[in-house]
């Protein structure tokens, strides 16, 4: 299958690691040239040297706190600028800190409102002349707590369903430009993510990370954790010129753990 990705240029969005640098990953290898970014300059610039060699387009990249706007428009110019017009935006950004509604207070909810929903209405809005000039593709990583609320995890629980909304809103409107926007929602894909939210529930109930490991397999029908090329790979299909006749859709990549429809 030709996933006509070569010479698009894609803007990837907390790609320094976890699931952001392994979609780069795999974008570059399907020939995109790709930006990574994040907050931390150094982390970057080691991610961007692993991507290299495997790379079929350019690499790039230029640190960005998402949380603040002129940051993010400064990371929209110098993309343009070294890459070219953008025709694909992976949103994606660090995940809120863990608890329940009783344990978070307004600056908690300040924050996650800034990093986990307004970042994404921000960076669509900045990429957004780009792609109506061109068509595109606008893929938004929320959580599989879109289906399933994660008990503990209020903020996520909260946030990830503004961009579900948001998404399917975009889908409608930006449809006449050819703009596909689609969400795909993780479940327990191995990162350093998923390894402090072990960690987080272990010290809560006073058990060890392994034990909260082995409930969390249980509930996961193909009883392991997911690989982040694994979730590259779905990402990378939506980005591609194989998905173009699907927009508004969620895709979950959890091994089948949530058990809704
Ligand atoms: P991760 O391994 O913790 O990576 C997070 C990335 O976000 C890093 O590159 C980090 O780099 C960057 N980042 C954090 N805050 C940022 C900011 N203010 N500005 C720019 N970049 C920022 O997380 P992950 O597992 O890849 O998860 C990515 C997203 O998916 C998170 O929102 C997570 O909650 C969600 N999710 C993941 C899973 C899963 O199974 N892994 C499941 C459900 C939801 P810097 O710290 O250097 O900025």
């Amino acid at each position: 299958m030709d996933l006509q990705l070569t010479k698009k240029t894609a803007l990837i969005v907390a790609s320094s690691k976890g699931l952001g640098k392994a979609i780069a990953s795999q974008m570059a290898a399907e020939g995109c040239d790709v930006m990574l970014t994040s907050r931390n300059a150094e982390q970057l610039d080691v991610a961007r040297q692993q991507l290299l060699p495997h790379a079929k387009g350019r690499v790039e990249c230029h640190p960005c706190d998402i949380t603040r706007l002129d940051d993010i428009q400064s990371l929209v110019a110098v993309t343009r600028e070294r890459l070219g017009p953008i025709d694909i935006l992976i949103n994606n950004a660090g995940g809120p800190p863990g608890g329940g509604f009783e344990q978070v207070d307004d600056v908690a909810w300040q924050a996650a409102f800034e990093l986990n929903l307004l970042s994404y209405v921000r960076l669509i809005r900045e990429v957004l002349p780009d792609l109506k000039q061109r068509g595109g593709r606008i893929i938004n990583i929320t959580s599989s707590s879109i289906k399933q609320p994660i008990p503990g995890l209020i903020l996520s629980n909260a946030f990830r369903m503004g961009i579900l909304g948001l998404s399917k809103s975009l889908a409608d409107e930006l449809a006449p430009y050819n703009i596909l926007v689609n969400t795909v929602a993780p479940g327990r894909i191995a990162t350093e993510r998923t390894a402090y939210l072990d960690q987080f529930k272990a010290v809560k109930r006073g058990v060890s990370k392994e034990q909260v490991v082995a409930e969390s397999l249980q509930n996961i029908p193909l009883k392991r954790y997911g690989d982040t090329e694994e979730f590259a790979k779905v990402v990378c299909f939506l980005a591609s010129g194989a998905s173009s006749y699907v927009t508004g859709s969620t895709l979950m990549v959890d091994g089948g753990m949530v058990k809704g429809y």
